[in-house]
């Protein structure tokens, strides 16, 4: 494996190197990492879905370096993910996308514009989203079924999204917080997957609690941040009270990123563009020990078994509700 295996240490250096600030400084630091997450994760299922939200950062360098070591990471342990890709990437960089596919991962949808949906508005979506889809099904010779919201923007001010993605040919959504939260969320929606009113199914973000906060601790900054402990204890949490939610994990190539400048990101404001920026050392190792005795597997595999334990879901009421946000 890259990330243990000797011989391929200089690929870990080659992608983080900026010595001492963000990185490891011998293996034996990075494997007693690796072990850490390991043991923070022991209480979760075997089966997860990894998933990343391809898209670049201000400051840091292009996606596709990152993206690659993911790809890595995957081959090694064996396991495949969703990829849902920005389609300012796909753009930029098609090639990637299709490599991508051909390592045998699911590539979806991560937007036309990495915009808030209640900022942006159906029209504009609906438009967006139709080129953006036709953009990804000419790459890759086949039409993306899955979508995930820029920021988990699918909330109650967007809730013509679902209809929307339908009627563009989607089967699934990635795209509800279902609590409330520091970021945008849904309260009161469904925590396990669920059907909208159009058919489309969602799988909500899998939360964490720490007192009132509502934290999808499996992904981004999270996952970077939350201390081992705390880490350990949100896994037992979610393995006893969670099991019939979807376990997903999230992260995005500049999580990788160790030497991005720390830039102003207007949508995240001045505490959270340093803590999107800070701490990007420990992304990889947390990863490497969630996917350790794990396997991962695409959305669109297990899509089915969703959809059949799948209850409508009507927001504002009226729905069955079978499980309200934890
Ligand atoms: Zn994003």
């Amino acid at each position: 494996m890259a990330l243990t295996g000797k011989g391929q240490a200089a690929t870990s250096v080659t992608m983080q190197p900026s010595p001492g600030r963000h990185t490891y400084q011998c293996e034996s630091g990075r494997t007693r990492a690796v072990d850490r997450a390991a043991h923070c994760f022991a209480a979760l299922p075997t089966r997860f879905t990894f998933t990343v939200d391809v898209e670049s950062h201000p400051g840091g360098s292009c996606a596709a370096a990152p993206t690659r070591r993911l790809l890595d990471l995957l081959d090694e342990s064996g396991s495949h993910g969703t990829f849902f890709v920005l389609d300012d990437v796909l753009r930029a960089d098609p090639v990637l996308v299709r490599e991508i596919a051909r390592r045998g991962h699911e590539v979806a949808s991560h937007g036309h514009a990495h915009r808030h949906l209640a900022a942006e508005g159906p029209a504009a979506f609906r438009t967006g989203m139709t080129a953006a889809r036709a953009r990804l099904a000419d790459c890759l010779g086949v039409a993306p079924i899955g979508y995930r919201a820029p920021y988990f923007s699918l909330t109650p001010a967007a809730a013509w999204a679902p209809a929307i993605l339908t009627e563009l040919g989607f089967a699934y959504s990635s795209s509800v917080l279902p609590a409330r939260s520091l970021l945008a969320g849904w309260p009161g929606a469904p925590a396990r997957p669920f059907r909208w009113p159009d058919g489309l199914v969602e799988v909500p973000v899998p939360l964490g609690r720490i007192g009132p906060l509502a934290l999808p601790f499996l992904g981004g900054m999270y996952l970077r941040w939350l201390p081992p402990w705390r880490l350990r204890a949100l896994a037992r949490d979610w393995a006893t009270t969670g099991q019939d939610g979807a376990l997903w994990s999230y992260c995005h190539p500049y999580d990788l990123d160790p030497d991005a400048r720390l830039v102003h990101r207007p949508d995240a404001g001045w505490l959270g563009s340093l803590m999107l920026w800070l701490n990007r050392g420990s992304m990889l190792p947390r990863l490497e020990g969630l996917l350790r005795g794990r396997r991962s597997v695409p959305f669109v595999a297990t899509l089915d078994e969703m959809a059949a334990t799948a209850q409508l879901w009507q927001p504002g009421g009226g729905g069955t509700s079978p499980q309200k946000g934890r």
